[in-house]
């Protein structure tokens, strides 16, 4: 578990806030170790997954990362104020953590700033799992391709885990969850960028009908050479095919 720098005192679970384009300024939660993933994403720019895992449980305690943001908003008023979303993510898979959904309900007990899950979407078939994050008030997922070779070479999933399932997860969830889904796609050169794949993405994406669609491209490459940006033509021809809802972040 590292250490996170609010800027005023160290915290185990909580950091930031911090700016981004999908949520504006938000602060963010921990929710699982250091890199304890069902992925091991060749863009993760975490580095390599150290445990990699599908398996639910509760990593850290939920009690004191409760603890932590009541502390956070007390001694933070000031700064509370522009924080537009409590963010469950971190340095790994939040939704891994068994108590998820449990503490998108706690928080909501002592805060009204509204809750982003941020996941991998690797877990979305399972419906308990669904049941669990409907309270959030913004889900964002990731889905990268409708392929399952490319999947397994980009996102290198736990065994198992079904691109088509993974899919049908979101498509299900759009259906039980009343909040906005933001769909984020990151496209890597090479692995997940031809239009054929895409068209095939395409597909899945009208089927999931998510509110909006992130294209994205990574920028900082970590240490593998084969991890490189799309190009800008590229990326747009990609969101033209995308379709109205998908915009380049
Ligand atoms: S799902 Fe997220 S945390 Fe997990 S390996 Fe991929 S980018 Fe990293």
């Amino acid at each position: 578990m590292g250490v996170f720098n609010t800027g005023q005192f160290p915290m185990k679970y909580i950091y930031g806030p911090l700016h981004s384009r999908r949520l504006g300024s938000s602060l963010g939660i921990n929710l699982t170790p250091f890199k304890t993933c069902s992925f091991d994403c060749v863009y993760c720019q975490l580095g390599r997954t150290t445990v990699k895992t599908i398996e639910r449980k509760e990593y850290v305690n939920t009690v004191e990362i409760l603890e932590e943001l009541k502390l956070w908003l007390q001694n933070n008023s000031q700064d509370a104020k522009s924080v537009e979303y409590v963010t469950l993510s971190g340095a790994g898979e939040p939704t891994l953590n068994i108590n998820a959904g449990s503490l998108i309900a706690q928080i909501k007990k002592i805060t009204a700033i509204p809750v982003a899950v941020i996941t991998n979407s690797g877990s979305l078939s399972d419906p308990v799992l669904r049941r669990e994050i409907l309270s959030a008030d913004v889900i964002v997922s990731t889905l990268n391709t409708a392929d399952q070779a490319v999947f397994e070479a980009l996102n290198r999933p736990c065994e198992g885990i079904k691109i088509e399932n993974v899919i049908q997860g979101l498509a299900d969830l759009r259906k039980e969850y009343k909040g906005r889904i933001l769909l984020e796609v990151m496209i890597v050169k090479d692995i997940n960028d031809s239009l054929e794949g895409i068209r095939k993405l395409s597909e899945a994406v009208e089927m999931i009908n998510p509110n909006a669609v992130h294209l994205n491209s990574p920028v900082r490459v970590p240490d593998d050479s084969r991890v490189q940006s799309a190009d800008e033509k590229r990326l747009k021809k990609i969101q033209n095919i995308l379709g109205d809802r998908c915009e380049i972040v």
